[in-house]
């Protein structure tokens, strides 16, 4: 079994009220799409994961979600949105086809490692597979001013993440569009076998004002705070400019070393495997490694935030000091921000850059090369 997930945020959740679409208001200090992507991000059996949102809003989405492999705009209708996920998620394939898929709808933020192993479970067996609470109030039909009791017992509400064998769901959304209730009722309608696993209150659907109270306290957060400190060195060598922040600067000499020595990203790189206790830049990119050789630093801080958020932890700010006589750092501050910014994927205001010189003394004084340091503090929630 190959599974990924499917992330369904392509509503505007006006019922929530405000302006900010429902999937981006916070809940427990997170947005709330972020709870269920850190969730499927984290479980081992998940190997690739697609966002579906609104039109218009992907490069809003890229910045703030990156540990999703792909977002991709949604449709007309939920079915539509669904069926581009889906389908996005058969083109991400590496050297096998997946094979099945959990679609998950972005508004019940408290999935966890649990439902989603169940579900895959369960798909060992079954075509597809959901969590469901059993109804515990007494039902009544409404006719005129007739009330008929409903009899309960066999009766249940289902909840996401939905879990399918791939070909089946695009099967049954493809001929049925939007003429179920949920995607379980598409693919029954082709003769699929079901099955249901216990569902949770956590899992519920956050739809009015008064629901983001509610989940948060089923959530039972904690925010979590930790801080780490990088620290590299670059020596020069003949060159026309070094790459800081990504940014290249003309210099009469380039940085020597492994990949583009992009000193600032490393010590950067290192500050965030250091605040998440996950080793160093090293361990995770060995220099003996021939794969690293030449790769661009923006891949290890890439990594570094992936590893980071695969613990639940995002970044709050970063600050970052340049060490040399020259080149002048200034004039490309602001660029090298927006560039660490746009990679890490949070705003420039959480983004400093800093530089000072050593007054002529020791290496850096000498010109022999450029230090940097950062300082990272990274927050996430615990439950
Ligand atoms: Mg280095």
């Amino acid at each position: 079994m190959h599974a990924g997930a499917v992330i369904v945020a392509a509503g505007s959740g006006q019922r929530t009220g405000g302006n900010v679409s429902k999937q981006l208001r916070l809940v427990g200090g997170r947005p709330m799409l972020g709870w269920s992507l850190e969730a499927f991000r984290r479980h081992p059996g998940i190997e690739r994961i697609v966002l579906v949102v609104p039109t218009g809003e992907i490069d809003t989405y890229h910045a703030q979600f990156s540990l999703a492999d792909q977002i991709v705009e949604g449709g007309a209708t939920r079915a539509d949105s669904v069926l581009q996920g889906l389908r996005a998620l058969q083109t991400l394939q590496v050297d096998h086809p997946m094979t099945h898929v959990l679609i998950h709808d972005a508004a019940r933020p408290g999935i966890d490692q649990t439902v989603i192993s169940q579900l895959l479970e369960s798909l060992q067996y079954h075509d597809g597979a959901a969590p469901a609470l059993p109804v515990v109030d007494a039902l009544k039909r409404s006719s005129g001013d007739q009330l008929e009791n409903v009899d309960r017992a066999d009766l249940w509400r289902v909840q996401t993440p939905q879990g399918f064998r791939l070909d089946l769901i695009i099967e049954a959304l493809s001929i049925a569009g939007s003429a179920f209730v949920d995607d379980l009722a598409a693919v029954e309608n082709l003769g699929a076998n079901l099955g249901l696993i216990e569902g949770s209150e956590r899992f519920s659907k956050v739809t009015y004002p008064e629901d983001f109270a509610r989940m948060e306290t089923l959530l039972e957060t904690k925010t979590v705070v930790r801080m780490g400190t990088g620290f590299d060195v670059h020596g020069f060598e003949p060159g026309g400019e070094v790459t800081l922040c990504g940014v290249a600067i003309p210099h009469s000499a380039k940085l020597e070393g492994h990949s583009d020595a992009d000193v600032a990203w490393h010590a950067l790189t290192d500050a965030i495997f250091g605040a998440a206790a996950l080793g160093d830049i090293g361990d995770h990119f060995p220099p003996s490694d021939p794969k690293w050789a030449g790769a661009e630093s923006e891949i290890f801080l890439r990594e570094a935030v992936k590893c980071a958020a695969a613990k639940g932890l995002t970044l709050s700010n970063c600050d970052l000091t340049i060490i040399c006589e020259a080149p002048k750092v200034k004039p490309h501050r602001d660029a090298m921000r927006a560039r660490t910014a746009e990679v890490l994927g949070v705003s420039i205001d959480q983004v400093s850059v800093k530089a000072t010189t050593t007054e002529g003394l020791g290496f850096t004084g000498r010109r022999e090369g450029i230090a940097a340091q950062a300082s990272v503090v990274l927050i996430g929630t615990r439950q």
